[in-house]
């Protein structure tokens, strides 16, 4: 049966193709691909898992003491019963064979499948045995011994002998694992949780795969297999289209594949305005090779690298600095010149570090240690970072970028480590500018409102919007049910942006915008009217906004913003933004 879900669309275009589902938290395990030919191994791994399970049972039941209450025996038969079930290892058995899941997985979908059989009925007694199932799978998974680092988006293959595009669907996605996707042939994704401005929604628009998150139920309702219309323009997910939904969808990507090899003519166009302001055009980026498109898209420097993301999700201990020297080297080479801001590193909130290696724990919480807090907590490895951005910065424009700055002591704290860093490669007699730019990112409200001490203090802005957003109006950007919240044209948003971007420019100190807002194009004709020339974002994005550009007069609607700024009733502001758009 045909039926739509809707969530909130966070990467554009449309996606067809069958689901493959990822499990639950619950009962989390890597999922991957086995090898053509390995089929018959992984199923004897999962047969030998079961064994072991039933000896584990035997073992237990022999070890009970005679006064044992009876219940527990009685349980133990009951999860015996079920083991020796050969339903429950039949059908995942079947997928390991026919669709090469791996073993963990394949039983989990099995699981999930009767789960949802046993949620529908009503007597209490046999309502309570989906327990025993879940136990009983839990124990079997145990036994096939996957440990909790095993799980990681790079595992992840699509089911290519489906012989069909995939979509993946996920109760949630960390952001590490949707980079790992990055090779996979997925066409879209869909998550329960999630909101526009997520790490997860950004990586994702990144990667130009269509994306729904906040799609709430998404993982409950759609079933693995389950052929799937993903509209990232609108959020809505079609589940089993029937074939004149399928043929009408095809046509609008093929339509939507037919724009965007028009917007390539504007590749090599000066970016400015009709007016003739000259507007730059930087790109954000996750992995050092995205400076390679960024650079064909005709990005004048990367506006932000989120060096994180070398950091993130690792088996191994974290990037050393000749690691991490060679990364950021690698990025400087590929923009030939072009100034590079490497961001140090921000974990924390909903970029967590992995579980392995030797760091300690990142604050899981927007307000907690984050970003420069966590490396003002670890000075080694802050130093090393440093250190690796400075040997960088021989070969070319590398910049410093430091996140979440908003007290006075943390910038005197820092600007104390760079020298440090910089005498510590001095004594080893290397090589780096010592004039190197830092910039900081305004992303907490505290640090706009007192702009002038990091106009003072730092060689370049660059405006977090998507931060400032969730901080200034006390939203969690990862959160769904408070992603109706997060709006950019809130009046305090509007007013405190443009605060920004005029100090900066009054004081000469270039400001940038590197937040989504900058890659957003319907928003690109606002900046302007803040008086906004550098832009950063995903190079997905960047023609996209350079056509809006094409097409602005920035004398124009800097007469009109002042009544945008003004307007804090919402038929106001509506007025104000359509005659400043017209
Ligand atoms: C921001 O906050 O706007 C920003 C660019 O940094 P991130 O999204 O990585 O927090
Ligand atoms: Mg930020």
């Amino acid at each position: 049966m045909t039926f739509a879900l809707h969530g909130i669309p966070v990467s554009k275009g449309i996606a067809i193709g069958k689901a493959v589902l990822i499990s639950r938290a619950a009962l989390e395990v890597s999922h991957h691909l086995v090898e053509p030919g390995k089929e018959e191994a992984e199923a004897q791994k999962l047969l030998e898992a079961f064994n072991h399970v039933r000896l584990e049972l035997d073992q237990l039941r022999m070890g009970l003491p005679k006064d044992a209450p009876q219940e527990m025996s009685a349980f133990l038969d009951v999860h015996g019963m079920i083991l020796a079930d050969p339903a429950l290892a039949e059908k995942p058995i079947k997928l390991i064979r026919t669709q090469r899941l791996n073993a963990a997985w394949a039983l989990t979908t099995e699981l999930n499948d009767l789960l949802e059989q046993f949620a529908e009925i009503e007597d209490p007694y046999l309502k309570e045995r989906a327990n025993d199932i879940r136990q009983v799978a839990e124990r079997v998974i145990k036994a096939l011994n996957l440990r909790r680092e095993e799980i990681g988006g790079s595992d992840f293959l699509p089911p290519s002998d489906i012989g069909v595009k995939s979509i993946i669907v996920a109760h949630d996605i960390a952001p590490h694992d949707m980079l790992g996707f990055k090779e996979h042939a997925f066409t879209g994704f869909v998550t329960d949780l999630g909101g526009k401005a997520s790490h997860t929604a950004i990586v994702a628009r990144s990667m130009e795969i269509p994306a729904v998150v906040g799609v709430r139920h998404a993982s409950e309702m759609i079933r693995h297999g389950d052929w799937l219309i993903l509209d990232g323009e609108r959020g809505i997910v079609v589940v089993a289209p029937d074939e004149q939904l399928l043929a009408e969808y095809r046509k609008l990507q093929t339509q939507v594949a037919k724009k965007a090899r028009k917007l390539q003519q504007l590749k090599h166009a000066k970016t400015e305005t009709l007016d003739r302001v000259d507007i730059e055009l930087f790109a954000n980026i996750e992995l050092p090779e995205d400076a390679i498109q960024a650079v064909k898209l005709g990005a004048v420097g990367v506006g932000l690298f989120r060096s994180e993301f070398l950091f993130m999700n690792r088996k191994q201990a974290l990037a050393d600095e000749e690691q991490q020297y060679q990364e950021y080297r690698r990025v400087v080479d590929l923009m030939h010149g072009l100034p590079v801001n490497i961001r140090t590193i921000d974990v924390g909130a909903d970029k967590a570090l992995g579980a392995g290696g030797d760091v300690s724990q990142t604050g899981t919480s927007p307000l907690g240690l984050r970003a420069i807090r966590w490396s003002l907590t670890e000075p080694e490895i802050f130093l090393t970072q440093l250190r690796a951005i400075l040997r960088a910065s021989a070969h070319g424009q590398a910049r410093i970028m430091i996140p979440m700055l908003a007290h006075a002591k943390e910038i005197d704290e820092t600007f104390r480590l760079i020298e440090k860093a910089k005498q510590q490669l001095s004594h080893r007699g290397q090589s780096f500018n010592q004039n190197i730019q830092v910039g900081a990112m305004i992303e907490i409200p505290a640090a706009a409102l007192v702009l002038p001490l990091f106009i003072n203090r730092f060689d370049f802005l660059s405006i977090g919007t998507n931060d400032l957003i969730q901080y200034a109006l006390a939203i969690d950007r990862a959160d769904h049910a408070v992603a109706h919240l997060y709006d950019p044209f809130h009046p305090a948003i509007l007013n405190l942006l443009a605060s920004i971007i005029d100090q900066a420019k009054r004081a000469n100190v270039p400001v940038a915008v590197c937040g989504e807002m900058a890659g957003d194009p319907a928003l690109t004709k606002l900046l302007l009217a803040m008086g906004l020339t550098d832009f950063s974002m995903h190079f997905s994005q960047l023609l996209l906004v350079k056509r809006e550009i094409l097409q602005a007069n920035v004398g124009i609607l800097k007469a009109r913003f002042p009544r945008v700024l003004k307007a804090y009733e919402p038929e106001a502001q509506a007025k104000a933004l359509e005659r400043l758009l017209a």
